[in-house]
């Protein structure tokens, strides 16, 4: 496996130079746009790792699974379709078009913008503070790391340039899906997003998704069974955003990315998966670790079809 990784790697890094680094968030136009790098912990507590394995990025959407699952957690499913639904998209992830003409303005499904901003707001906290620890803390322990930590540059950069985000939420309080002070909502939402993780933190929580609860190395159940089964559902339908389908014809595994190069995927009762490479293609996944994610489950057959 570890050679294999290696190669696979090697083989792909040439695919970075086809996509770009996110601008938008003018503090991640500072990625190093070659970066490629993988990390695997099966559910026996094995890891393997090649490439910019070690680099750190900021966790971006994949800190929207860690907020579905909070919400799940915290709520009767049926209360939370009141809000959101579980639909795919076809536009990006921070469109707003669907919101006014679709879905009685619901968002269409937590892994793009306006659900996350509405997951955000159904996880149990007194006030906006309460639930950003809520969220923080599991991250922290899904990822068996209490290291983690905001990058404020990037926390920065991201509220300075939110301006789409601010007009999503204050859509969705303008239609009741968010009872929240809205500037409260994203400032949780943006700090989020801002967290710095490796590919060995978002494997872990990766794992827990494979095991349907548990995390290898200390054996802890974090999530329910019926949960876990949700959340792989909804990444295999929406994670990629408008690139899902695209990408469960070709990998074929749940899987999440985020606008900082991560992917965060799932090989269901074998492993977790986290990969880094910050150069994106036009839909904001990155451009390397899909072709790297989908040589390895044509290597393996880990496709779930
Ligand atoms: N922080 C980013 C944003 O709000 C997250 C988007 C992403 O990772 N796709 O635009």
């Amino acid at each position: 496996m570890q050679n294999l990784l290696y190669s696979l790697v090697d083989k792909n890094r040439s695919w970075t130079q086809y996509g770009n680094v996110a601008t938008y968030i003018p503090e991640l136009s500072n990625s190093n746009p070659d970066t490629l790098g993988i990390f695997i912990c099966d559910v026996d507590g094995n890891e393997y790792y090649a490439g910019d394995y070690k680099t750190k990025f900021t966790i971006q959407s994949i800190s929207k699974i860690a907020s579905f699952m909070c919400a799940l957690t915290d709520n009767n499913i049926n209360k939370l379709y009141t809000k959101i639904s579980c639909a795919p998209t076809s536009d990006g992830f921070n469109s707003i078009i669907n919101l006014e003409t679709k879905n009685s303005h619901k968002p269409l499904n937590p892994m793009i913008n306006s659900g996350a901003i509405a997951t955000i707001s159904l996880v149990y906290g007194l006030t906006a503070e309460d639930k950003f620890n809520r969220i923080f803390g599991f991250l922290k322990e899904i990822t068996n790391n209490p290291n983690l930590k905001i990058n404020y540059n990037v926390y920065e950069s991201e509220k300075n340039t939110g301006d789409r985000n601010r007009a999503l939420a204050y859509y969705m309080k303008s239609t009741g899906i968010i009872d929240d002070d809205v500037d409260e909502i994203l400032d949780v939402y943006f700090k989020l997003c801002s967290i710095e993780v490796t590919c060995k933190d978002i494997a872990y929580m990766s794992v827990v998704l494979a095991t349907d609860g548990f995390l290898p190395c200390n054996n802890k159940q974090i999530l329910s069974k019926s949960i876990c089964k949700t959340v792989k559902a909804i990444m295999t339908t929406c994670g990629m955003y408008d690139g899902s389908g695209e990408f469960a014809v070709n990998v074929g595994l749940p899987a999440k990315s985020g606008v900082g190069g991560g992917i965060a995927a799932v090989v269901p009762k074998k492993m977790g998966i986290g990969v880094i490479g910050p150069s994106l293609d036009k839909k904001g996944n990155s451009i390397g670790g899909v072709k790297l994610l989908e040589d390895l489950s044509n290597e393996l057959e880990l496709s779930i079809f």
